[in-house]
């Protein structure tokens, strides 16, 4: 029997001790009104809307670009591929030629999770990242509708690379492509492998270059995909 649990939870908890990409605030979780002295429990959360799983719109580098309001949900729903790049170093570069390998798995409209393992990284900054060719190929090549990953960043920091933080190319090719961004995916490691279905919800913030999401997988493509006359033959 499959005992995989049918929702995955992909998203990181929102706490105020929380990793955040290197230099970022965290988050502020105030109670305005308490049980014990008005009766009731009422939070405000004060985020920078890239701290933890979020979404990157176009807007993110391109000053006229779409923002999250505007965005179709439809890209950050569906069928999705997870490039398992756990045995890289930290801090490495994900080369074209990495993601080259998945080829034959990831079709045209697929949403491309990579699995950096960097949530486990103890060195906040040490963060793999996307080289330009292996963002190009994924929007431009391969025609991907979304580009996720537990990454906080597709683009270098400063320390990393020759490469300055203020020109962001890898986010350019992907957004100016129309290809949204999720990063700080969380529990990518639970994940069974092969194809499975992900769906991520960015809060609908009218105007905003990004927005915190809940992000999942749902384990229900395996079952989908079972050849005809094998239906029922399993679980
Ligand atoms: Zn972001």
């Amino acid at each position: 029997m499959d005992t995989t649990p049918s929702v995955i939870d992909l998203s990181m908890a929102i706490t105020e001790d929380m990793r955040v990409y290197p230099g970022m605030a965290v988050p502020s979780v105030h109670q305005l009104k308490r049980h014990e002295i008005q009766g009731i429990q009422v939070s405000k959360l004060e985020i920078i809307v890239h701290a933890g799983t979020h979404v990157d719109a176009p807007r993110h580098v391109l000053a006229d670009g779409q923002t999250i309001d505007r965005l179709d949900l439809d890209q950050l729903t569906g069928e999705a591929v997870l490039i398992d790049l756990s045995s890289l170093a930290p801090g490495s570069v994900i080369e074209q030629r990495h993601l080259v390998e998945y080829d034959s798995h990831i079709h045209r409209g697929d949403i491309v999770v990579l699995y950096t393992g960097y949530q486990r990284c103890p060195d906040v900054e040490k963060y793999c990242y996307l080289a330009v060719e292996g963002a190009r190929w994924l929007a431009e090549d391969k025609g991907v509708k979304c580009l996720a990953g537990d990454i906080p960043s597709v683009d270098p920091i400063n320390k990393q690379a020759n490469v300055s933080s203020t020109t962001h190319p890898s986010h350019h090719i992907l957004l100016n492509a129309g290809v949204p961004i999720v990063e700080c995916l969380a529990n990518l490691d639970q994940l069974p492998p092969g194809r499975f279905f992900f769906c991520c919800f960015p809060l609908n913030i009218v105007g905003s270059e990004g927005a915190p999401a809940r992000a999942v997988a749902m384990n229900c493509l395996s079952r989908l995909n079972v050849p005809a006359g094998m239906e029922g033959s399993s679980s």
